[in-house]
């Protein structure tokens, strides 16, 4: 970046920040729900310009962090079959599962085949190259991606694969944002919402919430200016005393969404009831397939259990207070073991895993001095 646009930004942050201090009468709580957000907040030191009493959470917005331990579990089981290749996203490979705490690279050094994809797509090329094996993707992220595992599925078909499966792990943002709302002690008074879930899905959902819920929430990007420009509206609106729903990314976002990928979810997946990873079930928070796509099921092709209504608590003899984080109750230095026994390159949870984890975000950013 130039150092004249990054003094354009750094001049637009500043006056969106002054409109902040002088819009905000009395404190207030949000939460930016995605952690590309997050790391946005925290690489432009944003959450320091603002005024006194204007309190930012992170909210659970990184889809590797939310992957329920059992799914990891399900594929950690996998990856040591002979007959499979275990194939996901690279961060994906160094969450820790339940209670052992294994990951998938320790799996792939106990002689797992397991291999990292950048594209769901090239696990078709996998599963043609590689006929005599079983291809299993595990599909993880938010409505963003799940369309690509769509697309997959849907070729996986037209090409009469036997040979592929994906273990699901799709999750759905607006009902864990109407679930936290929902918490006893919540603290959340408005919310930013992730504009890249929006260019799919719209805005539709999120306005129902707003009306559920009175709770304001604006739709944003990730550069700071947007996320500035973002947190004035939302603080405008809550100063206001109006719970509504306002679009700051329309340049990204339409009302109506994507339509091409959301016939493909609608296709593809329906709407389940979903254990996320440190906030337990959420209501409609998943995808499972439809009876059409159903041969595609990892858990079904290997008999193995369907996920348990509550996810199993983190292992008793770790630190890691990464579902506090999740749901906006703790920040990543509040745990014990940040930047000690948990780094990036030792890591105990996923939030220090993910590149868009929020315990990864302080540590890269706002590390404490050794
Ligand atoms: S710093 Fe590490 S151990 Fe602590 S909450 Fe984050 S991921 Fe878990």
């Amino acid at each position: 970046m130039s150092a004249a646009l990054q003094s354009q930004i750094n001049g637009r942050v500043a006056e969106l920040a002054a409109q902040l201090a002088a819009t905000a009468s009395r404190p207030w709580t949000l939460m930016e729900v995605c952690g590309g957000q997050t790391h946005a907040i925290l690489r432009w030191g944003l959450d320091q310009l603002l005024p006194p009493g204007l309190r930012l959470i992170h909210g659970p917005g990184c889809p590797v962090c939310v992957t329920s331990a059992e799914r990891i579990d399900a594929a950690l089981e996998l990856a040591v079959r002979p007959e499979v290749i275990l194939c996901s996203y690279g961060d994906m490979l160094r969450v820790p599962g339940g209670a052992a705490g294994h990951d998938l690279l320790g799996a792939r050094a106990a002689g797992g085949d397991v291999r990292l994809l950048t594209s769901p797509l090239q696990a078709i090329a996998l599963a043609q190259a590689c006929p005599e094996r079983q291809v299993v993707f595990l599909a993880v992220g938010f409505e963003t991606t799940a369309p690509a595992t769509a697309l997959l599925l849907r070729q996986a078909r037209a090409l009469g694969l036997t040979n592929l499966t994906v273990l699901l792990a799709h999750v759905r943002v607006a009902p864990a944002m109407a679930a936290l709302l929902q918490e006893p002690g919540n603290q959340v008074q408005g919310f930013l919402a992730a504009g890249h879930v929006g260019a799919v899905m719209g805005t539709a959902e999120l306005g129902q919430l707003v009306r559920r819920h009175r709770v304001p929430v604006v739709v944003t990007g990730f550069e700071p200016v947007d996320v500035m420009a973002a947190l004035l509206r939302l603080v405008q609106l809550l100063e206001a005393g109006t719970p509504a729903l306002a679009n700051a990314y329309g340049r990204v976002v339409r009302q109506q969404g994507n339509g091409a990928a959301q016939a493909l979810l609608k296709e593809v997946f329906a709407v389940v009831d979903q254990p996320w990873r440190g906030l337990g079930p959420i209501a409609g928070g998943g995808y499972e397939l439809v009876a059409a796509y159903r041969d595609f099921d990892a858990l079904l092709r290997f008999d193995l259990p369907p996920a348990a209504a509550a996810p199993p608590p983190e292992p008793l003899a770790s630190p890691c207070i990464s579902g506090l984080i999740l749901q906006g109750r703790a920040l990543p230095p509040d745990c014990p073991a940040f930047g000690s026994a948990c780094t990036p390159e030792r890591p105990l949870g996923a939030p220090m895993v993910s590149s868009e984890g929020a315990c990864a975000a302080y540590h890269r950013y706002r590390r404490p001095a050794p």
